[in-house]
């Protein structure tokens, strides 16, 4: 089999198969899960949304005072790269920047870490599964463990913080459902692990102003909302407001929006997909093949298709 068939990653300047990338174990990145990130997908050969990516991964950076050498040409240079070596046609696309080893083996001063840059991508990824537009999503709300608050830990940088999501993450497969969501200590919804969260209520669209990523598939369908004549509210979502919602969804670039069709004990839409979600699911795959919003990967010519 071609060896980047499976992904391929950019660590330290080289081209591995994706297997094979390896950071060492004294790393921040591990011992501290210090790494902010992002995930832009690839669809039909080319990235959505790259400039819109790229500037979050910046922001997010900044946020944890992250400065790894590699500057933004060769960010982007790396993520077309493993894209190229894979061959791949839809690609979930990692970047990361990792705090890195301590420059004097053992001090705790995050000023002094030789912060570095990694991208890798492996199989375009459906965070709920291939199927879950058709049978719909349920979720769990956690009840042992809350979103770790945003004074905190900033939930705006996308962060590999998840003790929070990991255990309401247990709790939600150990209740027979898809996944979590985790409310804030004031009771409200702030989103699930690698997505957010929207609920339709009197036929508004509604979705957490904080206390969670201001996720890319979010603002998209946001501006397809408006477009389409739906109204969008941007506020705190209380829990107690699910009772009256009368469709939710879920949504990330690994797979874009989906139905929850089943929040613990509350069935939506009858559970199955309602008119709202669907009118955007088919919006939001449209726009991923609009021209305006791709930057076609380059490939070489010879690059094996997948
Ligand atoms: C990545 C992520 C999302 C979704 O963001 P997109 O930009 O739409 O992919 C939402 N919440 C968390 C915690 C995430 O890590």
């Amino acid at each position: 089999m071609y060896r980047f068939a499976n992904g391929a990653a950019w660590i330290g300047g080289e081209l591995v198969p994706v297997a094979e990338a390896r950071i060492p174990v004294t790393d921040w990145a591990l011992t501290h899960s210090d790494v902010v990130y992002d995930v832009v997908p690839v669809w039909d050969g080319a990235f959505f949304r790259l400039d819109d990516h790229l500037a979050r991964f910046r922001a997010s950076m900044e946020a944890w005072r992250l400065a790894p050498p590699e500057g933004p040409e060769v960010i982007r240079a790396a993520l077309h790269a493993v894209v190229a070596a894979s061959g791949l046609r839809a690609a979930y696309v990692a970047m990361v920047a990792a705090r890195g080893q301590p420059l004097v083996p053992g001090e705790r001063d995050p000023r002094r870490c030789a912060n570095h840059f990694y991208a890798w991508c492996v199989p375009y990824v459906h965070v709920f599964g291939a199927d879950a537009a058709a049978r719909g999503v349920r979720l769990h709300i956690a009840e042992g463990v809350r979103r770790i608050p945003p004074d905190s830990v900033d939930p705006r940088a996308k962060n590999y913080h998840w003790g929070d999501f990991t255990r309401g993450l247990f709790e939600a497969k150990d209740a027979g459902a898809d996944s979590v969501v985790l409310l804030d200590h004031a009771g409200n919804l702030t989103e699930g692990p690698g997505f957010n969260v929207f609920a339709v209520i009197g036929g508004r669209l509604v979705t957490p102003a904080e206390g969670c990523l201001e996720g890319i598939t979010r603002a998209t369908l946001l501006e397809l909302a408006a477009a389409e004549g739906i109204d969008t509210e941007t506020r705190a979502l209380p829990r107690s407001e699910l009772a009256e919602a009368q469709e939710m969804l879920a949504c990330t670039s690994g797979g874009g929006p989906v139905p929850v069709t089943h929040l613990d004990g509350h069935v939506f839409a009858n559970g199955a997909e309602g008119p709202v979600t669907a009118r955007l699911r088919a919006a939001y795959w449209a726009r991923m093949a609009e021209a305006d919003w791709r930057t076609p990967v380059a490939y070489p010519s010879a690059a094996p298709a997948s």
